[in-house]
């Protein structure tokens, strides 16, 4: 959907219903560039324009990852102008709140998958970024 912040389209990694009410349906969208939105859908309303009626997540189990995942969508977009103490202060929260959130099933724990990553000794921290971004989007798939 059309992410407002970003002022462009974006992937929707995870949907669900946050609200139900007699008017209609709230859907909490979870955005691939780190946003979310609540789109309101009215019963007998089909077909309203997402983008005009979004409003801003609140959602409080996906804040702190939203807000990492953000951060860590601009560190990658702009490498040369960060430093690494910005990445290593960003990459400490992210195995933070990385930590507790399950894994799909069979598979690695995200913080450990996460730590393995942000301490390869043969990533670039560009891949390093690149890397975090997916565990904090797999992330804020599993906690929907
Ligand atoms: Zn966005
Ligand atoms: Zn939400």
């Amino acid at each position: 959907m059309y992410c407002k912040t970003c002022g462009t389209a974006s992937k929707t990694i995870a949907s669900k219903i946050s609200r139900r009410a007699q008017s209609g349906i709230t859907k909490c969208n979870r955005l691939e560039c780190g946003h979310a939105w609540h789109v309101e859908t009215p019963l007998g309303a089909p077909g309203m324009d997402d983008a005009e009626t979004a409003t801003s997540c609140g959602c409080g189990e996906i804040t702190t990852v939203n807000a990492l995942l953000v951060e860590g969508r601009r560190l990658s977009a702009d490498t040369t102008a960060f430093g690494d103490e910005s990445f290593q202060a960003w990459s400490i929260r992210v195995l933070e709140a990385l930590d507790g959130v399950p894994a799909e099933s069979g598979e690695a724990s995200l913080v450990r998958t996460a730590t393995n990553a942000a301490k390869s000794q043969t990533s670039s921290t560009a891949k390093k970024i690149v890397d975090l971004n997916k565990l904090l989007v797999r992330a804020i798939t599993a906690v929907t």
